[in-house]
């Protein structure tokens, strides 16, 4: 049975005018689905024969809460998910003084390989779809009793090798009678896929794209993260000038900072380097150490960041939240699954 909740109005319109009814009740279930109902039979100004029907025909996806923590620290609270099928993702609310930040999963696993993240050690498992991302900020907003303002689409998973249900995502996201999350709050990373990005261009969407650089050159960032193999970053980098043109959305890029691997003072001279007159931003990541990896977080992160802002770089350093939490990088679904196999079919 197919899951009510990926799809838009439109096509809710015409599943409705199939069964005979009018087109409002696509909008009332729309609306329901979207305040967070887990099922038909709560949908009380709906007929009751009606609700039995749908209740015949579909499924309303809802995660469960497998596992809840709470920064001590600074009140961020980390949710682990167990979907319909068994496996699990997380998704962590971030408290700011601007607002409630959520960052969402856009798969289980990751197939991307990158040397310093936890997400991926497991490889993928499946793509999520677009009703289990709109879940996480819906039910992360119910379980917490906080409105969300901002999303961040920086959890487990390459949101642009799973493109089709995160455009869909966004949509729906963005939906007046839906959570009516405005483009300009919500951010999407990725490691950098380019024909991808030349894709996401097309919609000229106003969100903010990120893009995890991580080096400046191609011997280091290869080895960090396997996409660039076959990409490299000067055709990267032309992606990102593409983008810029066609949105008039400046990227932001990332930088996890690694102890003598991407710290040098040379590294944050060819990075000011790639970046100068784009009016780009650099966030600099302090790692966060991964059981499984050798690498260790760097201690130049404030020279580094000297460095590149004397070049005329604009540069934030990404407070830490949650650390007493393992709030990052799918630290948690790996605690809780196990380094095994993490599917559950
Ligand atoms: N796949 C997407 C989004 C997920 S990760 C991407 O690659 O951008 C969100 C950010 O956290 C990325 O910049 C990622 O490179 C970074 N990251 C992953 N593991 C990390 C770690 N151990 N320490 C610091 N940053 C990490």
């Amino acid at each position: 049975m197919t899951d009510l909740k990926s799809m838009t109005l439109e096509e809710m319109g015409e599943v409705f005018s199939a069964l005979g009814q009018p087109a409002f009740r696509a909008r009332q279930v729309f609306a329901w689905l979207h305040r967070g109902a887990v099922s038909f039979e709560e949908m009380s100004d709906l007929p009751k024969d009606l609700r039995r029907e749908l209740a015949q025909r579909w499924v309303i996806s809802h995660p469960e809460v497998e596992r809840k923590q709470v920064s001590r620290e600074d009140g961020t609270v980390k949710y682990l998910w167990r979907l319909s099928d068994g496996n699990c993702v997380e998704t962590v609310l971030m408290r700011y003084r601007h607002g409630n930040t959520v960052c969402v999963s856009s798969q289980v696993g990751c197939r991307m390989g990158c040397a310093f993240c936890a997400s991926t050690l497991g490889g993928k498992v499946r793509d999520l779809t677009a009703a289990e991302i709109l879940d996480q900020v819906l039910f992360t907003q119910l379980d917490s009793g906080e409105a969300v303002s901002n999303i961040v689409m920086m959890g487990i998973g390459e949101p642009l090798d799973n493109f089709d249900n995160v455009l869909r995502f966004l949509t729906l996201v963005n939906h007046p009678q839906g959570l009516n999350i405005g483009m300009r709050h919500i951010s999407l990373s990725t490691c950098g896929l380019i024909e991808k990005i030349d894709k996401l261009a097309e919609y000229g969407l106003q969100l903010t794209l990120s893009v995890s650089l991580h080096a400046p050159d191609d011997a280091t960032r290869s080895r960090l993260m396997p996409v660039n193999r076959s990409v490299g970053v000067d055709k990267l980098m032309a992606a990102c000038r593409r983008y810029f043109d066609r949105t008039g959305r400046r990227i932001s890029f990332e930088y996890a900072m690694i102890d003598s691997v991407n710290d040098s003072d040379a590294q944050a001279d060819l990075l000011a380097g790639l970046l100068a007159g784009t009016g780009s931003h650099v966030n600099l990541i302090p790692l966060n150490h991964v059981e499984e990896s050798p690498l260790k977080p760097s201690r130049r992160v404030r020279q580094f960041q000297r460095r590149l802002e004397e070049r005329g770089i604009t540069v934030t350093v990404r407070r830490k939240l949650g650390g007493d939490i393992d709030a990052s990088c799918g630290q948690l679904r790996r605690r809780a699954m196990g380094p095994g196999p993490q599917e559950r079919k």
